[in-house]
Formats: structure tokens, C-alpha cells, sequence
């Protein structure tokens, strides 16, 4: 019996993620990349000598990515060496406080007593509930393809017992009373594009999986996981074209037959997976199918997380005393997420992350010279029509400045490389709809099944995968979709 043929747009670490799943399993698969290098999120600037990892930089549940090899009796330490970060974030605020968020009990126990001795019992109670999250929505539901609505249901007590329906900061809320301290539990739902104010608690759950998996960072940078990734794809016998964007997937009789290359040329799949952003492959891609048409319709209604703004630079200077992750809280946290989630226009203050790679790999800069990003959360170009085009230097100079006046002294004089990446990026780089940087907004009534499900409702031979589907962003979550969409596609392809 001849292989199923795959098709997979788009390589970000979903899209990656199912191809080496697909191929292991015996299918002959294809990826293809509309960029030069692949990674999508994860994309690699370099300049000057410096790398910089242009997407994710904080790498958990490093057991997700494990299996990938696992598959074909592969080890990931003979593609990729995975660093310990240590502590796993340090946040800063404006005040001067400091909290470094480590995995050694006492030290976090010592840090939260000096805030407010009652939180170090209401700690390990949040500890605790994050755990139960992890256990029920990671472990047993986060790869799980939600196709109907009985699926929800089925799941729907546990998540009620949890109380998902409160928000992640309402929740630890009810367990720490100092604001810094709330802070520090609830800023993660940012990092996959969710307000710690109207995120289900179930995110909550970041916690868990960071305290038992760990922070870590490949050797190299993301990008060198991204190219261990390909690596073993390509070993496994998988095809991937870059500088390949596809046009359309055909259809006939309800069916997808394959896809169009930009250059014109159709190609034959038994069926295709969209890593893509799920708006650009209903909307452009499937624009000759209904489904396409009324697909994209619903989707315009749906709320689409934040945008980024991020400034990749690099400095003739080392900084080993800024940590690999610092979270830089501006004077406003609740007000300033408001903001970025409601308001029409980009606010005057900012929260930031600084990446400082070199603090654990000192090779991602020439010697003597340390490899910075940071980034800003704004909002996306439907909650803020901002010209990026005029405003985007400005706000790159204003940003560099408080840096250099809080926590990196001399960055002008420093600098040898600078670079931007804006929300106007998002859309013409990586197709994502609105500038959103991680697809839709992770709220409750677009999760699970209320999310893009893995597979088509209409096209049976259609898939995707990626931070549009089911669980969600982040690499765990796109990791996960990819389990997910596999289990469905291996048993229809391969009986
Ligand atoms: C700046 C930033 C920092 C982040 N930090 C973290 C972090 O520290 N930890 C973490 O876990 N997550 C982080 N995230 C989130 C995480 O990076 C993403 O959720 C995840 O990488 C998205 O993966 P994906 O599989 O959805 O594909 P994407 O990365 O979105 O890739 C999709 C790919 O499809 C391609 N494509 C689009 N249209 C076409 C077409 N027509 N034809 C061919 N190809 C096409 C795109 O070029 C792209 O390569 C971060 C994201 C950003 C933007």
C-alpha cells in the first residue's frame, strides 16, 4: 500500500511538530514554508555576528519535545543540548523590588515572607491548585482533539470543580494579598496572549508545568532546536521547501486534493494540515471553497490577542549580571493589561521582557558583547489602529531610553545592531490576522471546543495545527495541538 501524502503549510514548532509525528508514523510528508528559514515564531535574526532568537525564548515541558525523537527511538540530546535557566525569571518593578522566581522552595518561601509572611501558606495552596490544573488540563486534556461539543461537556465538570471560569488573577488573588506577589503568579497568561484579567484560570496552570519541567534554552538559541527539529524530520525521509508560500488548497466533491505554490504550480495531497494562522487559510487560502467563506466570517467575530512589539539588539558590552528572563513592570499593571486588550490607542507606559541569552549562552554574541531583545505587549491592529510605520522608531527610542536609565547603563554608547519587528510585521512576515501574535485570544468561550478544531467541521481531509487550534500558544500548547491533530490524522489516513 502506497503512503498517505501530507502536506504541511507553514513550519513554526506546530506545524514541525506533526510533520516529524506524521512521518514517523509512515506518512510521506511535505512542509511548506513561506519564509526563508524555518521556525515561523521562531525565526532567527542575524546580525553582526549576533544571534537573536526572533519568537520564543522560554522553553518548558521539555518532555513534549522528547517524544518527538522518542518516536523514532531518537534521543533529543543528539540534536540539541537544553540549558537550565536559573532562576527562571527575575522581575523587576519600578520601586525597585526585586523577586526572583526560582525552583528552590525555601528561596521562594524566604522571598514571598518578606512581602507578606501570611502568602507563604497561601502559596502552597496556589501550588497545589496549579497542579490539579496541570494534571487535568495539560496531562489529560491538553492534547485531546475537541471535535464536539459532547467533548466539552464531557470535561465540563472537571473544569467547573476548578473553577475555570474565574480568571487567572482573580484566582490568585484568592490566595496571595501582596500585589507583587499577584504579580508574579498571574503575568504568565501574557506569555501566550491571554490577560491574567479575563484568562481562564485554567492558565494558572503555567506554574505547574514550570515547576516540574523547568526553564530551559537550547545551546545555540530556539533556533538551534528549530534546526534539530528539521534535522530529524529530513533524517526520517520528510521534504521541507522554503521560500515556498502556498496560495490555495484545491477542493473538489468536499474534499481538499492538494495545494497551489505561489509560482502557480499544483501539487497532489491525499490531505493537508495548515500550520498557518487559521484567518489566512479560510480566508485566502480556501477563498474558492464556501467553507472558506463562512469559516473566515465566524472567525471575524472572535476576539484575537495583543501584538508585540519587539526590538532585537546587540551591545559591545557584556551584562552577565542581567538574568536570561527579566520581566520589567511598568508603574501599572492592571490598568496598563486594560489597555492593551480595550483601548484605541498605544499607551504612554509599558511592562517589558528582557532576553538576555548570553547570560546562559555567552557564544549568541561576539566576545565581549551580550545579544538583547525585549519586548512590549500592545495591542493588536483591531483593538488599535496604530500606524507602526511612524510610530514604530518612537517607540523604540522611548523604550531603548528607559532601559539604559533602569537597567542596561551606557545601551546607546553600546549599541551595534538594532533591529524591529511590529505588529505590521506579524501580518506581513508570518499572515497573522490582525498583528496577532498569538492567533485568538485564550478565553474561556475560545478554548477547547470553541477553538479551531484539529480537523475540519465540513472538509473531512482537513487539518491544522498550531496556536490557533486546541490547546492553544505557546510551544507546549502547539506541541500539543500536534499530538492532537496526529491522533486524528493517523487513524483516518492510515487505517
Ligand atoms: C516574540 C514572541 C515570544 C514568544 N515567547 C515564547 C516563549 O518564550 N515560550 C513559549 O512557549 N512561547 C512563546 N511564544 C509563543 C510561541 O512562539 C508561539 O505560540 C508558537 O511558536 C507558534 O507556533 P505555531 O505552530 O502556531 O506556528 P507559527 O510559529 O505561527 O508558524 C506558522 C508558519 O506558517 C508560515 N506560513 C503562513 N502562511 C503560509 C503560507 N501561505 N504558505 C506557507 N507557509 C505559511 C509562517 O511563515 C510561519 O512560519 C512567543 C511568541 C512570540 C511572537
Amino acid at each position: 500500500m502506497s503512503k498517505p501524502r501530507a502536506a504541511v503549510i507553514g513550519s513554526g514548532f506546530g506545524g514541525l511538530a506533526l510533520a516529524i509525528r506524521l512521518q514517523s508514523a509512515g506518512f510521506e510528508v511535505t512542509v511548506f514554508e513561506r519564509r526563508d528559514k524555518p521556525g515561523g515564531r521562531a525565526y532567527v535574526w542575524e546580525d553582526e555576528g549576533f544571534i537573536f532568537d526572533a519568537g520564543p525564548t522560554v522553553i518548558t515541558d521539555p518532555d513534549c519535545l522528547k517524544e518527538l525523537f522518542t518516536l523514532s527511538d531518537r534521543k533529543i540530546e543528539d540534536y540539541v543540548e537544553l540549558l537550565p535557566v536559573n532562576p527562571f525569571y527575575r522581575l523587576v518593578w519600578e520601586d525597585g523590588d526585586v523577586f526572583d522566581y526560582v525552583n528552590d522552595q525555601d528561596e521562594l518561601d524566604r522571598q514571598i515572607a518578606a512581602r507578606n509572611p501570611a502568602d507563604v501558606e497561601g502559596y502552597r495552596r496556589f501550588h497545589a491548585y496549579s497542579e490539579a490544573l496541570y494534571q487535568k488540563g495539560y496531562l489529560e486534556l491538553g492534547a485531546v482533539p475537541f471535535l464536539d461539543f459532547g467533548s466539552m461537556i464531557a470535561a465540563a465538570p472537571a473544569l467547573m470543580k476548578l473553577q475555570a471560569w474565574r480568571s487567572v488573577y482573580d484566582k490568585v488573588s484568592s490566595y496571595v494579598k501582596d500585589e507583587h506577589v499577584r504579580q508574579a503568579l498571574s503575568f504568565h497568561s501574557l506569555l501566550v496572549g491571554g490577560s491574567p484579567f479575563a484568562t481562564s484560570s485554567i492558565y494558572a496552570l503555567i506554574h505547574a508545568l514550570e515547576r516540574r519541567g523547568g526553564v530551559w534554552f537550547p545551546r545555540g538559541g530556539t533556533g538551534a532546536l528549530i534546526r534539530g527539529l528539521v534535522k530529524l524530520f529530513e533524517e526520517l525521509g520528510g521534504r521541507i521547501e522554503l521560500n515556498a508560500p502556498i496560495s490555495k488548497i484545491t477542493t473538489a466533491g468536499g474534499r481538499v486534493t492538494g495545494v497551489i505554490r505561489h509560482d502557480g504550480e499544483f501539487e497532489a495531497f491525499d490531505t493537508v494540515a495548515s500550520n498557518a494562522d487559521i484567518m489566512h487559510t479560510y480566508r485566502e487560502l480556501l477563498v474558492d471553497d464556501p467553507r472558506g467563506k463562512a469559516a473566515s466570517k465566524a472567525l471575524e467575530k472572535k476576539r484575537w490577542s495583543p501584538s508585540l512589539f519587539v526590538i532585537y539588539f546587540g551591545l559591545k558590552a557584556e551584562h552577565p549580571d542581567i538574568r536570561h528572563h527579566t520581566i520589567c513592570f511598568g508603574p501599572r499593571y492592571r490598568e496598563l493589561i486594560g489597555d492593551i486588550y480595550n483601548k484605541d490607542t498605544l499607551s504612554e507606559d509599558f511592562s517589558l521582557y528582557l532576553h538576555n541569552p548570553c547570560a546562559t549562552d555567552p557564544g549568541m554574541a561576539p566576545p565581549g558583547g551580550s545579544a538583547f531583545y525585549v519586548l512590549s505587549v500592545v495591542p493588536n491592529l483591531e483593538t488599535a489602529d496604530v500606524d507602526w510605520s511612524t510610530e514604530g522608531e518612537a517607540y523604540r527610542d522611548k523604550i531603548l531610553k528607559y532601559l539604559e536609565d533602569r537597567y542596561i547603563p551606557n545601551l546607546a554608547r553600546d549599541l551595534v545592531t538594532c533591529r524591529i519587528f511590529t505588529p505590521d510585521d506579524f501580518t506581513t512576515e508570518l499572515n497573522a490576522w490582525n498583528g496577532a501574535a498569538f492567533s485568538l485570544e485564550p478565553i474561556l468561550t475560545q478554548s477547547a471546543f470553541f477553538r479551531t478544531h484539529n480537523r475540519d467541521d465540513k472538509i473531512p481531509n482537513l487539518y491544522f495545527v498550531g496556536a490557533g487550534t486546541h490547546p492553544g500558544a505557546g510551544i507546549p500548547g502547539v506541541v500539543g495541538s500536534a499530538k492532537a491533530t496526529a491522533a486524528l490524522m493517523i487513524p483516518d489516513l492510515l487505517p
